[in-house]
C-alpha cells in the first residue's frame, strides 16, 4: 500500500510520472552503455539506441533478456558489482528547478528534506515505515492499554549549536522536552550512581516516532511517500530513476541516500556510484537486541534521593546495556501501576546471538529473552527468580543498530553521479550527528545547484576519507553526557558545508 502525505501542494507536482516515451528506452538502457563505455554519460542529448534491445521493467522476461535480480545476490556478489561497476557522469546542466529524491525517512533523510526547503529545493522523501517516518527512531504503542515503548533511540543531547535551535524549535511546539527523571550508571548487584542533570537529557514527548512524523509537518516542498522501499536508482537522460520492485517511483535531478547498511549495499552495488558504494561498504554496524516488557506493577529498582531510576546504562553485565522506564519517561508516571520498560543488550551479546531479523527462530527468541531478563536481574541485585514477570513481552532485533566506525565527516557527495550519502555514521552515533548530517547534505547540494553543477570536481566530498573506530555506548553517544567514553575522535569535526 502506498500512503503519500501531502503537504497543501498538490502531489503532481513532486512526484512526477515517468516520462513513458523515455521509460520504454530507460532500464537496461544504460546496462549496454556501462559495457561499451568506461564512465557513463548522462546529457540531455537524446542517447544513440543500444544495439539489442534488452529487457525491460514490466516485459516479460524470456531467457534471452531474463536477468538474475541483485537483490538475491551473495555478500560477495554484491561486494564484487560494488568495486567493478563504472561512474556515472552527469554533464547536462542542472535544471532551475530541481528535485533532489531522498531514499530514507530517518532523522538524516528528513533533515535533509527540511534544509533543502530552506534553500528553496524541492524533495521527495521514501521511507519503508508502515506505522510512520523516523527509522530508529521507534515507537511502538500498543492500545488499548496503551502501552508505549521508545524501541529505539531514548533520549538525546545537545552540543552543537545548529542542532540546539532545532530542538529550541520542537521544544517551543511542544514535540520534545527534558527528560527530568533519574538517570545513571547501574553496575551489576544494583549499585546505581545517578549521571548530573547537566547536559540537559531530551525526550520526544509522545515518543520518538510522533517527533519524526512531525517535522516536516509544516513544509510546502516535501512529498513524502510511505511504505516505499526503493530497489532501484538508475540514471538515464541526466536524471535519476527510482523504482520499487519495477514500479516508478519518479525521476530526480540528485539523489539522497538516507540509509545504510545492507539494503544500501545492495542498492548502490548496481547503481555507477562506486565510489559511494565503496565508501558506504566501509561502514560497520552492531546488532543489538531489544526487549519490550510491560510489567503489572513498579520494578523493584534503586535510585536516588528517593527517586526510583527511570534510565539506566548498565555495566558488568552481558546481556544487557540500557534499561529504561518508558511510561514513566513518556507519561511521568505508570498507569494503574503497569510500567513499560525498554531493556537492549550489549553489542557483544547481540552479536553472539545474531539471526535474520525479518524471521526470528522461536528458540533463538526465548534464549535471548530469558537471557535478557536474567540479565536484568542481576543488574537490579534482585535474587535468582524474583524478578516479576512481564505480562507483555517483545523482542526485536536491531540488526544495523549503530556504527562502529564513520569516516567522520558531515556528508558525502558524488557531483558526477549527484548523489549524497548522509546519516548518523558520518559523524557519529546518535540522533544529533544524524540530524547534523542530513542539514550538511542538504546546503552542500543547495549549494552545487546554485552553481549549476558547473566546476563539479570541487564538490566532490568524502568519496576518499578513511574510517576510524568509533566509541560511545552500546546504544550510542551522547554527547557531553559524563559517562560518555572518552576518545572519540570521529566527535572533533568540524562542519564545513
Ligand atoms: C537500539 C538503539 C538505541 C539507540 N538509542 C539512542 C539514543 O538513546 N539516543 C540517540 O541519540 N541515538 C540512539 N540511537 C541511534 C539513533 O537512533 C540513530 O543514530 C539515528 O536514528 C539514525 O538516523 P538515520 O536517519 O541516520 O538512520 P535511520 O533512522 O536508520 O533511517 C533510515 C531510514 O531509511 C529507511 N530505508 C532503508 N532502506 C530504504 C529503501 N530502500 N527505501 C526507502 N527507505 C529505506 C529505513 O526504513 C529508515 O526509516 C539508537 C539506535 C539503536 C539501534
Amino acid at each position: 500500500m502506498l500512503c503519500s502525505a501531502h503537504f497543501n501542494v498538490p502531489s503532481s507536482l513532486f512526484l512526477r510520472p515517468l516520462n513513458t516515451s523515455q521509460l520504454t528506452t530507460t532500464p537496461n538502457f544504460i546496462t549496454t552503455l556501462r559495457r561499451a563505455n568506461p564512465t557513463i554519460t548522462c546529457n540531455s542529448q537524446p542517447s544513440p539506441k543500444p544495439r539489442k534491445r534488452p529487457a525491460m521493467d514490466g516485459q516479460k522476461p524470456t531467457s534471452r533478456n531474463r536477468r538474475k535480480s541483485s537483490y538475491g545476490a551473495s555478500r560477495r556478489s554484491i561486494l564484487k558489482k560494488t568495486f567493478t561497476q563504472e561512474q556515472v557522469n552527469f554533464t547536462a546542466p542542472v535544471s532551475d528547478d530541481p528535485v533532489v529524491g531522498i531514499i530514507g525517512g530517518g532523522m538524516a533523510g528528513l533533515l535533509c528534506a527540511l534544509n533543502l526547503e530552506t534553500r528553496g529545493v524541492r524533495s521527495t522523501v521514501f521511507d519503508t515505515g508502515i506505522h510512520g517516518l523516523g527509522g530508529r527512531m521507534g515507537t511502538r504503542i500498543i492500545d488499548p492499554q496503551p502501552l508505549i515503548f521508545d524501541h529505539a533511540a531514548q533520549f538525546f543531547t545537545v552540543s552543537d549549536p545548529r542542532f540546539a535551535e532545532l530542538v529550541q524549535g520542537w521544544s517551543e511546539e511542544g514535540l520534545v522536552r527534558q527528560w527530568l527523571g533519574t538517570v545513571g550508571e547501574l553496575e551489576a548487584g544494583g549499585h546505581f550512581v545517578p549521571l548530573p542533570s547537566s547536559p540537559p537529557r531530551y525526550v520526544a514527548v509522545n515518543g520518538m516516532r510522533l517527533l519524526a512524523d512531525s517535522i516536516l509537518s509544516q513544509t510546502r516542498m516535501i512529498d513524502v511517500v510511505r511504505p516505499c522501499w526503493i530497489s532501484k536508482l538508475e540514471p538515464y537522460n541526466g536524471m535519476w530513476y527510482l523504482s520499487e520492485n519495477g514500479k516508478p517511483r519518479g525521476q530526480f535531478d540528485a539523489i539522497v541516500i538516507a540509509h545504510n547498511g545492507k539494503c544500501a549495499n545492495r542498492l548502490l552495488a548496481l547503481s555507477g556510484l562506486p565510489l559511494i558504494a565503496r565508501q558506504m561498504k566501509r561502514l560497520e554496524l552492531s546488532s543489538i537486541w531489544a526487549l519490550l516488557a510491560a510489567f503489572d506493577d513498579p520494578l523493584p529498582v534503586p535510585g536516588s534521593d528517593g527517586f526510583p531510576l527511570e534510565g539506566a546504562f548498565v555495566k558488568g553485565v552481558d546481556s544487557v546495556s540500557w534499561m529504561a522506564n518508558n511510561t514513566k519517561k513518556l507519561l511521568g508516571s505508570s498507569i494503574d501501576g503497569r510500567n513499560c520498560w525498554t531493556f537492549f543488550s550489549t553489542a557483544a551479546f547481540g552479536k553472539r546471538n545474531k539471526v535474520p531479523q525479518e524471521n526470528i527462530p522461536s528458540a533463538a527468541a526465548e534464549k535471548v529473552k530469558a537471557g535478557m531478563l536474567e540479565g536484568v536481574e542481576v543488574a537490579l541485585g534482585l535474587s535468582e527468580g524474583s524478578l516479576p514477570r512481564p505480562f507483555y513481552t517483545r523482542l526485536q532485533l536491531w540488526g544495523a543498530a549503530l556504527p562502529t566506525n564513520t569516516p567522520g565527516i558531515p556528508c558525502i557527495f558524488d557531483p558526477q553521479g549527484r548523489a549524497g550519502i548522509c546519516g548518523d555514521w558520518l559523524l557519529g552515533s546518535s540522533l544529533e550527528s544524524a540530524a547534523l548530517s542530513g542539514m550538511a547534505l542538504a546546503n552542500h547540494i543547495a549549494d552545487y545547484f546554485q552553481n549549476s553543477g558547473l566546476n563539479a570536481e570541487e564538490f566532490a566530498v568524502g568519496l576518499h576519507k578513511e574510517f576510524q573506530p568509533l566509541e560511545g555506548h552500546d546504544i550510542g553517544q551522547f554527547p557531553g553526557l559524563e559517562s560518555e567514553k572518552k576518545g572519540s575522535k570521529a566527535m572533533e569535526y568540524q562542519l564545513t558545508t
